[in-house]
Parts: structure tokens; sequence; C-alpha cells
């Protein structure tokens, strides 16, 4: 101990503290402090931190509980020997390691000792992986229901007979290989019968063309890979089909049936005025002849009051029928305004579609939609998506001197290319005449633009015909990547000043935004 008066070494050790530059902090002044009175330096005891940590070990095991309790209790008395005590047999009690707590611990014991690891959390994983994976065998094949059931009954059991559990998973997964190799036959069964029933009602509607085209894009969506988003896009489409075929369907058929009621009522109309005409003839021609016959006026004047009777008839009966016809052609045009109307609205609802009829790509209406499901993607997994903009290059160029159609299969033709070179998740949209968008989910700006570089390649690699001309077409590109809080429409734009810049460098480019 130092002789110095307390005062003495308070003074002292400002002074060291100025001079050694040490920030004046009560822990700093207390190591200088006792250096000077020769008090040994002692950290304090962290009693709150150490509760805390004691206070999150978990206790799986009765013997976790008890060491957990003692470590408290060294807390308590500032123990430092005793927390460690109780820390290292606490150590030793965890489930992973097995530690010695056996008689009500949850370990399975194995019969042999070349299998001391598997434990029954082991166990029970394994059930859940099985369980987890069981929607995706299906539930037609009862015996493998059953096979499953009993397993995982056993999986779940403490202290199971590691022997008779790896039995009856040896017999699981034989069974399994057969159930999984079942479920790929009926998936891909199924899709078969999908296209079958597609071609089907494709062929019903060769003359509708707005459907047909529907239908082409129907059949290249539902194409392996499939992926949920390819399934939900089959979907949105076979339901704006079968809402369109029905509508014009029934309508049509209601068109249809008011002609031919307005035909068949024409018809005979015209049969009973040439009947009453007939009659009317043969009612002359005796009246005409009892006229020659006649040898006195008094004979004529009944005759001839008879024709003018029957001449008054007919005239009622022509004036009737004329103007029952009067009144059905006003029907008729009437009927033929509706399928006018009808072929119009059917325009419009195509339109409203989400679908181009010439290409299946995506039209605006069906981009919007594609951009806000992209986008909650974006924000749900965090993940980069890139928007690029294509225009094609010189394409009034190509209508002006090909014509107008080959400018359409221009058109269905990088569709076509497009499609086959993106990835399953990639979305294709029609933006304009000859733009089109393409949406690339967790991409990158640097793999955007290499993408967009893939289609440009592909495209210079494969012309189409237009009669025995060869045609190939480039296209112009920018590509942007969204970002945060961006709304979709501001990319959109981005990449577009950038196929714009893309088309002033001179164009058959991809340029980043
Ligand atoms: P640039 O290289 O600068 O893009 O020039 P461009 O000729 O491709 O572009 P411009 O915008 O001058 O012409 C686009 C043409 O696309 C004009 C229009 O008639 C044509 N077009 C738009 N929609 C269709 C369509 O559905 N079918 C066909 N065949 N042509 C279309
Ligand atoms: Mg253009
Ligand atoms: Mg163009």
């Amino acid at each position: 101990m130092s002789e110095k008066k307390p005062f003495e070494i308070a003074r002292e050790t400002l002074k060291q503290l100025t001079a050694q530059k040490l920030v004046p902090t009560p822990t700093n002044y207390q190591a200088i402090y006792n250096q000077i009175a020769g008090i040994p330096i002692v950290q304090p005891f962290p009693a709150d931190t150490l509760r805390d940590i004691a206070k999150s070990l978990p206790v799986k095991t009765p013997g976790q509980q008890k060491q957990r309790g003692l470590l408290e209790y060294a807390i308590d008395r500032m123990n430092w020997d005793g927390v460690k005590t109780a820390l290292v047999a606490y150590g030793s009690f965890s489930p992973l390691t097995g530690g010695d707590d056996s008689p009500t611990s949850p370990v399975v014991k194995a019969s042999s000792a070349a299998a001391p690891s598997l434990t029954h959390e082991f166990f029970g994983q394994m059930g859940r992986l099985i369980e987890y994976t069981q929607p995706a065998l299906g539930s037609d094949d009862e015996r493998f229901g059953e096979i499953t059931k009993n397993l995982l009954t056993a999986l779940r059991q403490s202290g199971a007979d590691v022997y008779a559990l790896k039995t009856m998973l040896v017999n699981y997964s034989d069974r399994v290989s057969f159930v999984a190799e079942d479920q790929a036959e009926i998936k891909k069964t199924l899709l078969k019968l999908l296209h079958l029933v597609f071609e089907n009602i494709a062929e019903l509607s060769l003359d509708e063309q707005w459907l047909k085209g529907q239908m082409d894009a129907l059949m290249s969506a539902a194409t392996p890979p499939l992926t949920l988003r390819r399934l939900d896009d089959v979907e949105r489409r076979l339901r704006d089909v079968i809402f369109k075929q029905k509508d014009a369907k029934e309508r049509a058929q209601q068109a249809q049936s008011e002609m031919r009621q307005m035909l068949a009522t024409f018809i005979e109309r015209l049969s009973d005025m040439a009947k009453s005409t007939g009659t009317f003839h043969e009612k002359l021609e005796e009246n005409a002849r009892q006229i020659e016959q006649a040898k006195s006026l008094e004979e004529i004047a009944p005759v001839l009051k008879e024709v003018v009777s029957a001449t008054r008839t007919m005239a009622t009966h022509s004036k009737n029928s004329s103007d029952e016809l009067q009144t059905m052609r006003e029907r008729a045009d009437q009927t033929d305004a509706e399928l006018v109307k009808l072929h119009q609205e059917l325009d419009r609802v195509s339109a409203q579609a989400r679908h181009d009829p010439l290409t299946g790509a995506l039209n605006r209406k069906g981009l919007e939609e594609a951009v806000d499901r992209e986008i909650a993607n974006v924000k749900r997994k965090e993940t980069p998506l890139c928007m690029a903009l294509l225009d094609i290059d010189n394409f009034k160029k190509l209508n002006d001197t090909m014509g107008h159609a080959t400018g359409d299969v221009a058109l269905t033709h990088l569709a076509t290319v497009a499609r086959e070179c993106m990835r399953p998740q990639d979305t294709l949209a029609r933006y304009g005449g000859e733009e089109f968008v393409i949406l690339l989910p967790d991409t990158t700006l640097d793999k955007g633009i290499e993408a967009m570089t893939r289609l440009q390649r592909e495209l210079t690699k494969r012309f189409f015909l237009a009669g025995t001309e060869k045609v190939l077409i480039t296209f112009s590109a920018g590509v942007a990547q969204l970002a945060e809080d961006e709304a979709g429409a501001e990319a959109i734009k981005r990449a577009d000043k950038a196929m714009y810049l893309a088309k002033r460098a001179g164009k058959n480019r991809v340029l980043g935004a």
C-alpha cells in the first residue's frame, strides 16, 4: 500500500491523466488511481451481462436446466470459477453432442455403436422432409400413402429402433421412385392433352383470325419447361379466349336463329301471295268468260261486282303482305346492324385482351400487369429487374420494299426468336408498332445488356423467307435496371432514351440506361 494520503493520490492521478493524454473517464481515473495507490486492478464483475447470457441459454434437457441454474447461482455470488464450471458442464449437455443425459433424454438409442449420432432431432428432420415432399407425389397411390404414414409415425417416436427405421426407409425409397416416375408421366400426358385441346379449339375457329393468334400463343406458353409464371400466363390467356368465344358464339347463334326465322316467314308470305294471285287470276279468267258469254247488261252487272270484290280482296291481301315484308326488311336491317356491332365489339374485346393477336406477345395492358407483378417480386425478394426496349431498324423501308405482309412476318419472326432465346421467366410484350419490351427478372444491368446482345446475335444468324428472298432484321435496344422506388413506366422511359441513343449511334446495337 502507498503511504500517500488519498487527496495526494487523487491530485497525482489527475496529473498523470493529463501527462499520459488519457481521456478522463471513470475507468481511466480508477486505473491510474489504483496504480498510484498500489491497489490491484480488478475488473468489475459483469453480473448483468452474464445474467442476460444465462437467460438466453436454451434448456432442452434436464442436464442443461440444472447447469443453467448453477450458472445463475455463480453469477449471483460473483464467482468466476462457478461460472466457468457451469458453462463447461452446460456445453456437454447439448443434444447435438449427445451428452450424458440419459434418463429423460430424447436421444434415440441406436442398437449399434455404429450410429451414435442419429438423434431424435435428425429423424424428426427426415420426417419433415418426407412430409414436405408428399404433395409433389400426389395422393393417388393408397398403398404409398399408408407406407408414408407409418414411416412418419415411426420417425416421430422417441426410442425407435434404428434398424427397423432403416428397413422402412428402404421400402419407402423403392416406392417413391415408382410414384415419382408416375407423377412425371401424368404431368407429361396432361400437358399433351392440353395441347390437343388447344389444337382442337384452333381448328374449330379457323375463320376467327384473332382467336387463332391467341391459340398459337397458348400452345407455345404451354410448352416445357413450365414454371408457375408461365402456367399463370396460360391460365389468363385461356380465360380471355373462353370468355370471348362464349360471348361471340352466343350472340352469333342468336342472330342466326333470328335470320332463319325471318327467312321462313318470308318464304311463307311469298307462297301465300303466289297462291292468292293464282286464285285471283283464275277468278278473273272465269269472270272474263262469263262476260264474253253474257247476252245482256243485267247478266254482266253481277260479274262486274264479283270482279271488283275480287280485285279489292287481292289489293288488301297485297297490301298486308307488302306491309309484312317491309317490317321484315326493317328487322333484317336491324339484325344486320347488330351483327356489324357484334364484330366491332369483338375487335374491341380482343384489343382489351392482354395479348397482341399478331405476335402472341403481351399487349400494353398485359405488359402493365406483368410490370406490376415483377415489381412486387422485386420488393419481396429484393432482386434486380431489367427492362429492355427494342425497336426494329429500318422497318418502314422493309414495309415499303417488301410489302406490309412481309413486315408482319418480320414482327412474328422477331417475337419467335426472342421467345426461344429468352428464359421462361422473361416476359415479351409488344409496346408499339415495331417496338417490343422485354422484362428480365433477377437480372442486373450488365446481364440485361448481355441478354439483349445475345438476342441480337441470334437474330443475325436467323433469317426468314419472303417468297424466295432471305430477310434479315436487326434492332436497336436500350436496357434499364429498375432503380429503388422507381415506377415501371419511368424505367421503360429510360430504356427508350437509351434505345434512341443506340439509333443515333448507328443502329443495330444495345445501350444501357
Ligand atoms: P428506325 O430504324 O429509326 O427505327 O426506322 P423505322 O423505319 O424502323 O421506324 P419508323 O418509326 O419510321 O417506322 C415504323 C414503321 O412500322 C411505320 C409503320 O407503318 C410500321 N408498322 C407499325 N405497325 C406495323 C404492323 O403491325 N405491321 C407492319 N407491317 N408494319 C407496321
Ligand atoms: Mg419505332
Ligand atoms: Mg424502327
